[in-house]
């Protein structure tokens, strides 16, 4: 396994070379982010302290769920559907990995095996909308962290055979949605990488080759004309595809907003359009940042009406636009962290790499000012009814699989969202966004049983979420001594292997 392993992560690390430039060069430079205190301290919040010991039975509990796959009941859990009320105490029936019924007062068939949930809660499984997926050996990260589903922003054949496999039961892992290869113009930012398009009639072919090889949208990237990003556009829409987008260098974000799109990704160039009138511009590196913390609040409604009016989604990756340049600050608190004993030696010399070079510019005033206002923009697009999706980036620096959902989420309570509100968008609403409130994201009759099993209460506390009781995915219910076991193995496979790939590859100075 672990040489298995070990191979897998080779391919990872190269690949996620490249995804991590896909923001790297945007903020032209390394990266690196800061301050740790405050996320720890960002996930107690008020209201934790008031509503945990209301709920029943957890200190008690002490049996395990046990494992069990296919056909089986679950009874006496709470069950936050996300289609209407919470169920106090419920019943969820499985068979073959459906759901096919849920109530308060259910009658079990004769001979269903019966698990008994008593004093736990159950949530639909939740959805990471930006992940870059590689290989199995990723898999289990998801899963272990209740993850079930992810959006994947570059796909190949190898992400619809990780889908398919996850489907059929062959490796523990989340189900995979993804549009097809990165397409870019003549100056791709990844190279021969991408799907290189240089005339509106090669873009149009492009988009009708990914049509039929069965991808159901597609990712848009930087170096494309105008003209060309339209024709992509508009062969899209023509296809029935959906169109995930950064926003191409000679385009404002006003312009791509106005194409109707289905999501920008990273908050991408938005910086540019809530500068202050009259502003300079700032230094080298620290442009980026300078340029957020800059950022006009009076400009941000008018900004975030646009994105409400053309329905356009903001995946808006906080762990990567910025919750990973306060972990480059304190390098060592990360890779102390939980999270840190996932990450393979060779990554983790590559990532503390890129954040030695950029700590001499990098410093908590400024990114935590940039940071208030990324938050600030992303509560104004919720009020102003724009979508947002919760989403990370992983594998970028900094950000492991499964476990930066949990710290994504909690940005976002940062940013004063509800707990309530940030389940809904991390499960009703993503599988909404991509067509597929007939599959998951909710607890309903019909659906895939891709559940999480916690104690606790997260609508109270979605710091509960990070360790479920169990997990339900491909139709098997992992228990937490499985979770662990699979944690275990995971760990070890990062302590035991070494990639020496990456370091020098990394495109960060685009
Ligand atoms: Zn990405």
């Amino acid at each position: 396994m672990n040489r298995i392993s070990a191979a897998l992560l080779g391919i990872s690390a190269l690949a996620l070379a490249a995804c991590d430039g896909v923001e790297w060069h945007i903020f032209q430079g390394d990266d690196e982010g800061a301050a740790g205190p405050e996320k720890v301290a960002s996930q107690k919040t008020a209201d934790v302290e008031d509503e945990t010991e209301e709920v029943p039975a957890s200190p008690a509990r002490k049996p395990a769920l046990g494992e069990a796959e296919g056909t089986f009941a679950l009874t006496g859990a709470r069950l936050l559907t996300m289609a209407g009320d919470p169920i106090a105490r419920g019943t969820i029936l499985i068979e073959d990995g459906r759901i096919s019924a849920v109530g308060a007062d259910l009658d079990i068939p004769r001979g269903m095996p019966v698990i008994d949930a008593g004093g736990l809660t159950i949530i639909p499984g939740l959805v990471d909308m930006h992940v870059h997926h590689f290989g199995e050996a990723e898999g289990p990260l998801y899963i272990a962290n209740g993850v079930t589903t992810v959006r994947n922003l570059w796909g190949t054949v190898q992400t619809v055979s990780l889908d398919r496999g996850a489907a059929d039961g062959d490796y523990p892992g989340p189900r995979v949605y993804t549009p097809g290869p990165l397409t870019d113009g003549p100056e791709p930012v990844w190279g021969d990488q991408s799907l290189v398009v240089t005339s509106p009639e090669m873009m149009r072919g492009a988009v009708r080759a990914q049509k039929a090889a069965g991808f159901t949208a597609v990712k848009l990237y930087e170096t494309m004309t105008p003209e060309i990003y339209r024709a992509g556009v508009a062969e899209a829409k023509a296809q029935g595809m959906k169109i995930y987008t950064h926003t191409p260098r000679a385009m404002t974000v006003e312009e791509v907003i106005a194409l109707e799109v289905d999501s920008l990704e990273h908050l991408e160039d938005v910086h540019n359009a809530l500068l202050p009138d009259g502003y300079e511009g700032g230094d080298g590196r620290r442009d980026y940042l300078q340029r957020w913390a800059a950022a006009d609040e009076d400009k941000m409604r008018d900004l975030a009406r646009k994105f409400a009016e053309k329905g356009v989604a903001n995946s808006a990756t906080l762990e990567v636009s910025i919750n990973r340049y306060r972990d480059m600050m304190d390098t060592e608190r990360f890779f102390e962290s939980e999270q840190g004993a996932y990450v393979a030696k060779g990554i983790r010399d590559w990532w503390q790499g890129s954040a030695d070079r950029s700590r001499p510019w990098l410093t908590p005033e400024l990114v935590n000012a940039a940071r208030d206002k990324q938050l600030r923009f992303v509560k104004i697009l919720h009020d102003e009814g724009a979508p947002v999706l919760i989403g990370t980036d992983t594998p970028n620096p900094f950000i492991v699989q499964g476990f930066s959902l949990h710290d994504e989420m909690a940005s976002f309570r940062d940013a004063g969202f509800t707990e309530e509100e940030i389940l809904d968008i991390a499960t009703r609403k993503a599988a909404a966004f991509l067509d597929a409130s007939e599959e998951f994201g909710q607890i309903r009759e019909g659906l895939r049983a891709d559940l999480v099993i916690v104690e606790g209460d997260p609508l109270a506390d979605l710091s509960v979420l990070r360790k479920p009781a169990g997990v339900i995915a491909g139709g098997r219910l992992y228990d937490r001594a499985a979770l662990d076991d699979m944690l275990a193995e995971a760990r070890a496979a990062a302590e035991n292997s070494y990639v020496e790939t990456v370091d020098e590859e990394t495109p960060t100075e685009e």
